[in-house]
């Protein structure tokens, strides 16, 4: 079998309606991964792409906007369909506003999503994996933000900067009990969390200019490399924060 092949796996996606997301099911599916979709929306399109790419999904309904929800979420996942081999924490939000005007609802919002629900789905994960007596993937989607400021996206940035800095303090504890602890960091996709930078032409214009490749990215173009760091071939690869990003970093 390749060892990039994911036959017999399963793996819980957050967020996997749309976007990212749903990219990721998509292409875990087609390798041969069981994978849950799991969302606060409607999963349909997202079970119709897997189907035509010759994979299987289930859907799951969760909010992962509190701790709870989302610990609920997995405990029924693994009761429904059984164990679970990747954990990808792909759901996050945004929101944009001056640092000076940004508010504690919208802060705490974003830190929740993007940031302690990651947390604690990875802990569940990881109790569940040591209680079975075996080792798994986790792979968090970060964003240029893990290594950037940016602008106007204070909370973002600092969840983000966060999931890189998780990723390393999981990868340290886990990865010796056989959990690989990885996060891509996608550079700009066209999605939902980027339309209002596609809106605003100047600032669409200057970040296509400073993206080497010279477009920016589809939601396909980050689903690879998550599918990688799942896969037996990345069993050697823990604790990074690998950027998708069309070269951007390196400008
Ligand atoms: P998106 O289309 O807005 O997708 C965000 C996903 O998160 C959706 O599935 C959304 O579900 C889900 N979500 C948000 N709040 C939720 C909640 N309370 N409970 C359950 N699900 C929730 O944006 P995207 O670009 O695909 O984002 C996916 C990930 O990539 C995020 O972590 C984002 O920060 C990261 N990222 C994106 C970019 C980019 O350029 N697009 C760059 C770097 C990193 P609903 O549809 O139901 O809201």
């Amino acid at each position: 079998m390749s060892r990039f092949s994911l036959d017999g796996s399963r793996a819980f996606v957050t967020g996997a309606n749309t976007g990212i997301g749903q990219a990721i099911a998509v292409d875990l599916a087609r390798h041969g991964c069981h994978v849950i979709a799991v969302g606060r929306s409607a999963m349909d399109a997202t079970l119709a792409a897997v189907r035509q790419a010759g994979g299987r999904a289930d859907p799951l309904r969760a909010d992962l906007a509190t701790a709870a929800g989302a610990q609920d979420a997995f405990a029924a996942a693994l009761t429904r369909f059984g164990p679970i081999d990747t954990l990808v924490n792909n759901a996050g939000i945004i929101r944009r506003a001056d640092s000076i005007e940004l508010t504690e609802t919208d802060w705490d919002a974003v830190m929740d999503i993007n940031l302690k629900t990651v947390f604690f789905l990875s802990q569940a994960f990881a109790r569940a994996r040591f209680a079975a007596g075996t080792g798994g993937s986790i792979v968090n989607i970060a964003s240029l933000l893990s290594f950037q400021g940016g602008i106007r996206v204070a909370a973002y940035a600092a969840s983000k900067s966060g999931i890189a800095g998780l990723t390393r303090t999981l990868s340290n504890e886990w990865s010796t009990m056989g959990i690989t602890v990885n996060a891509v960091a996608p550079g700009y996709v066209v999605t939902a969390n980027t339309e209002a930078l596609r809106a605003d032409p100047s600032r669409s214009r200057a970040i296509l200019e400073r993206i080497p490749i010279g477009r920016w990215a589809i939601p396909e173009d980050i689903a690879g490399a998550v599918t990688f760091l799942a896969s037996p071939a990345a069993r050697y690869v823990t604790g990074i924060t690998l950027p998708v990003d069309g070269g951007w970093l390196g400008r």
